[in-house]
């Protein structure tokens, strides 16, 4: 680390040390002396959505009193270590690795340490999949220090359960203080002991899978299965252990996820965050049958943006938040996914790749036929509501796949990019309507900011955009 870096980085910390003293009395001068040691290139948006936060004294501001009640042991320490090395001194180092390797480079990678789940649930393949594919700690311990050298300091566990492998995700916590690990979750191995070591290590942060009441949750995956998740969350509630929630919304269950009851039940039990997933019909045996309805989704565009004016909780919906992000992040414009095979992934729910992380390095991943296409086609659509390659614009996986001859990676299901096409071109005719109708609004409060977007999208499956990429000369031999 430069020296400068070094300087930049013990003052930022002290400002958290300054912020952690009394947030309270402390919180109006921190972003003026913020300004005066980050460039305002770094973030602008966002730090000038907290300057708002502090003044408005929202819920907002209640949320950040509530990270500042965490657990006073482990508390400066998450938060020098998300804010601080993950996002205001990573961001610049991203965007050096941006303009020398010209591709993408990352601020998140979500990776699978494991295929195997301790739970049965139906529909998942998990559980059948058993302890085939790991990825080990020598290749977990690999792709962050790769990571870290491109400035990506935000490492997100999936699966399969990670917790499975719960002994080796704390070592990685500890040999990598300067990264935050989040992991998806179903909690029923979060226990006393896992909890004092999240205090230890202080950059664990789990985000726990709900997606109904007991009836629902114990049916789907197992008796007992809601209380153990239950208490774990009283667990982590207990020692202000700091976690949130994942919930993925189907047309079976949207209508009973997106309610303020269910918000609240979150809240109480101590979530800070809740990010809710559009339910994706990948692999062969997924069907289209569970995409949410158009009124569904627009049900819950309009309830997470209500949600978020009124209630302590971060919640993100991965579906119908692409305005804030500029469309799809995936390819590595904000994150990759890489599963418990090494196969380097643009997307969770993508499963076609060029390489994998046995053969080829981080970078050469970065700047693999897919990845590139992915980098030279984003945004996919100009609205930002039909931001997916495969769910809104189901014509273009199909041919970002045919030109740079990605194979698929889906660990037991895989299937062609067409049968993908098959089943989410009905879904994606019948959103395109309400997604035009929703972006154009007038009365929406996001309608100026949309109309002056300098985002250069194309229309929705321009396919010319993609012909060339067959002839793109890649340097790295994959
Ligand atoms: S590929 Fe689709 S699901 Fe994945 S990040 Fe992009 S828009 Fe979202």
């Amino acid at each position: 680390m430069a020296l400068t870096q070094a300087a930049e980085r013990a003052a930022l910390n002290k400002l958290i040390d300054y912020l952690d003293e009394n947030p309270e009395e402390h919180l109006d001068s921190i972003m003026a002396l913020i300004d005066r040691l980050v460039p305002a290139s770094v973030f602008p948006a966002q730090r000038a959505a907290f300057s708002h936060v502090i003044k408005d004294r929202s819920n907002w501001y209640d949320l950040i009193m509530k990270v500042f009640d965490l657990n006073p042991e482990m508390r400066s320490r998450l938060l020098k270590t998300l804010i601080v090395d993950g996002n205001i001194l990573a961001w610049p180092e991203q965007e050096k690795a941006r303009e020398r390797y010209e591709c993408n480079i990352p601020w998140a990678i979500l990776l699978d340490p494991t295929s195997a789940c301790n739970l049965r649930c139906t529909g998942c393949w998990a559980a059948e999949y058993g302890h085939a594919l790991n990825l080990s700690y020598e290749d977990i311990d690999s792709i962050v220090r790769q990571g870290k050298e491109l400035g990506c300091h935000i490492y997100i566990y999936t699966g399969g359960e990670p917790l499975v492998r719960k002994g080796d995700l704390i070592r990685i916590c500890e040999a990598h203080p300067d990264c935050a690990f989040l992991c998806f979750t179903n909690a029923t191995l979060i226990d006393e002991a896992f909890c004092d070591e999240m205090i230890r290590v202080a950059n664990f942060v789990p985000a726990i899978s709900a997606e109904g009441n007991e009836a629902t949750t114990d049916a789907r995956r197992g008796e007992g299965t809601y209380a153990k998740i239950e208490r774990a969350m009283d667990l982590l509630r207990e020692r202000r252990l700091p976690f949130g929630i994942s919930c993925c919304w189907t047309r079976a269950n949207a209508d009973a996820v997106a309610t303020e009851e269910n918000i609240d039940w979150m809240i109480d039990k101590g979530a800070l965050f809740c990010w809710y997933f559009h339910y994706m019909p990948v692999g062969s045996a997924a069907g289209p049958e569970l995409i949410p309805t158009p009124e569904q989704r627009e049900k819950m565009y309009r309830f997470v943006r209500a949600m978020r004016e009124r209630k302590p909780l971060f919640t993100l919906d991965f579906q119908n938040d692409g305005e804030y992000v500029g469309g799809c992040i995936a390819g590595g414009r904000r994150y990759l996914h890489i599963n418990a095979a090494g196969d380097v992934e643009p997307c969770v729910f993508i499963h076609y790749s060029n390489a994998n992380i046995h053969e080829a390095s981080l970078l050469d991943a970065l700047r693999s036929p897919l990845f590139m296409a992915y980098h030279d086609g984003q945004p996919f659509n100009k609205n930002h509501l039909m931001p997916c390659p495969m769910l809104e614009n189901p014509d273009i996986l199909p041919e970002l796949v045919a030109q740079t001859g990605a194979r698929p990676t889906d660990l037991i299901e895989p299937e062609t990019p067409g049968q993908l096409r098959d089943k989410t071109a009905p879904a994606a005719r019948a959103w395109k309507p309400v997604a035009e109708r929703l972006w154009n609004d007038e009365n929406d409060p996001m309608h100026d900011k949309r109309a002056n977007d300098p985002t250069q999208g194309m229309a929705d499956s321009d396919l010319s955009k993609f012909q060339h990429l067959g002839h793109r000369g890649y340097q790295n031999g994959l």
